[in-house]
């Protein structure tokens, strides 16, 4: 007998399903733009998903052998690109749905990739330097035969960077037999990384709040921001929002929140972070991560894991503007919700989009083999996201739909498109 109880939970894990709202919503965005059925099944899930064991000593002396993913959802426009991540609860299904959300998001910004996504089931806060190189090392050999410059091009996500990075390009290339920096995005600058794409995703999150911000008529200057989460989305957005005169009242980690109606001291926060992004422990004063989401502020940004905003707390959000810099932050009724009550949601598939975007012009930089200046990465970035945020914010106003689905019918066009022309559909 299944009691009330595990009948509810699997109703909400039904409903918080990641790979089944963005099909739906998928659904939805082709019926609105006039594709036949048939484009929603090739659409639907990843063409190519592979799964990978990785035996790797650790420090022990013991072998341990760990699961990884890499999806590759759609290469019709070109090859896939997407980060890896390493996390405890990474699943294959979240696998899947990130590397729809990697093909959206370059439609958006009009890249020439589709959408791809790796990750390994470990916990790296618990691994030594070593263990990480090894497991790192370990997965591209894995999955080497899938990936390279021209086929499927990894990056950073949670819990990954420029180390990790590094150590992977490293690897491919003595199997590649050549320098291939052009096979990952994210590395460290003196290994072919570009200027600015550390702190990318942040940058991007940036313009998408201040043009959000133009249309709410509300002044960055002054204005109260909260953001959950401190890795590298949130950390950096919480410093740029600082920097452009916001006062930025909530910071969280996976541990907790800071609250300060002043404005929290985010110098001294970055200063004291640890590289997963850790920082509240120091406090005693810390406030729960669900009272975080509800406080009283004019633009708030989940920058941190899937399903924070769901139907159970939509309805006491106090933002006028929520910005994801997560991917999959909010579930589909928390947006009709936040939607109905004249919040203004800037999806992630938008706003977490400069990541990709400099990704991409560190992939053209290795491909040519000459380097950009950080200006000329910035004001690139800041012309495509720009006009990426107005396409799918008129997106929304001609079609009448919400930013979410307009940013799907924005991002799954040209897709669409390019399968179509080279005949799949
Ligand atoms: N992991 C990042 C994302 O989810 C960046 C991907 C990339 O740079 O390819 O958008």
């Amino acid at each position: 007998m299944v009691s009330e109880k595990e009948k509810e939970n699997n109703q909400a894990s039904e409903k918080n399903d990641v790979l089944k709202s963005t099909q739906t919503v998928i659904h939805l965005a082709l019926d609105k733009l006039g594709y036949p059925e048939e484009v929603y099944e090739l659409l639907k899930e990843p063409l190519r998903m592979l799964t990978v064991k990785i035996p790797v000593r650790m420090d022990d002396g013991k072998v341990k052998v760990f699961t990884g993913f890499r999806a590759q959802h759609n290469d019709a426009v070109g090859p896939t690109k997407g980060g890896i991540r390493f996390h405890p609860n990474v699943t294959e299904k979240e696998v899947k749905a990130l590397s729809i959300w990697m093909s959206l998001k370059c439609g958006i910004v009009d890249l020439p990739y589709g959408g791809g996504k790796g990750g390994i089931i470990c916990d790296p806060r618990d691994m030594s330097f070593r263990e990480l190189e090894r497991l790192s090392r370990g997965y591209v050999r894995a999955i080497s035969q899938i990936v390279g410059p021209s086929k499927d091009i990894p990056a950073p996500d949670v819990f990954t960077n420029s180390q990790i990075m590094a150590w992977m390009m490293d690897e491919y290339s003595r199997i590649d037999e050549y320098n291939s920096p052009g096979f990952i995005t994210g590395k460290p600058l003196v290994l072919g990384g570009s200027h600015g794409r550390e702190t990318a995703t942040a940058k991007g999150v940036t313009i998408c709040i201040r043009e959000a911000a133009k249309k709410k008529g509300i002044k960055l200057e002054g204005a109260r921001v909260v953001v959950q989460g401190f890795g590298n989305a949130g950390s950096f957005l919480a410093k740029f929002m600082h920097d452009a005169g916001a006062r930025v009242i909530g910071i969280s980690d996976a541990y907790g929140g800071l609250h300060d109606e002043n404005g929290l001291d985010i110098d001294y926060l970055l200063d004291r972070r640890d590289s997963f992004g850790t920082v509240t422990k120091l406090f005693n004063n810390t406030i729960s991560n669900q009272e975080l989401l509800e406080l009283d502020c004019d633009i708030l940004v989940p920058a941190a894991i899937e399903n924070q905003i769901t139907e159970h707390n939509a309805h006491n959000i106090r933002a006028s503007i929520v910005v994801e810099a997560a991917n999959g932050p909010t579930t589909l009724d928390a947006t009709k919700i936040l939607t109905e009550r004249g919040i203004l949601l800037v999806p992630d598939v938008l706003a977490s989009s400069g990541g990709v975007t400099v990704s991409y012009f560190e992939w053209v930089q290795n491909n040519q083999g000459y380097y950009w200046t950080e200006e000329e990465v910035e004001e690139k970035l800041e012309k495509i996201l720009v006009h990426s945020f107005n396409n799918v914010y008129e997106t929304s106003q001609t079609r009448r739909v919400d930013m979410r689905l307009a940013a799907y019918m924005v991002g799954v066009r040209k897709m669409a498109e390019a399968s179509r022309f080279r005949g799949w559909i």
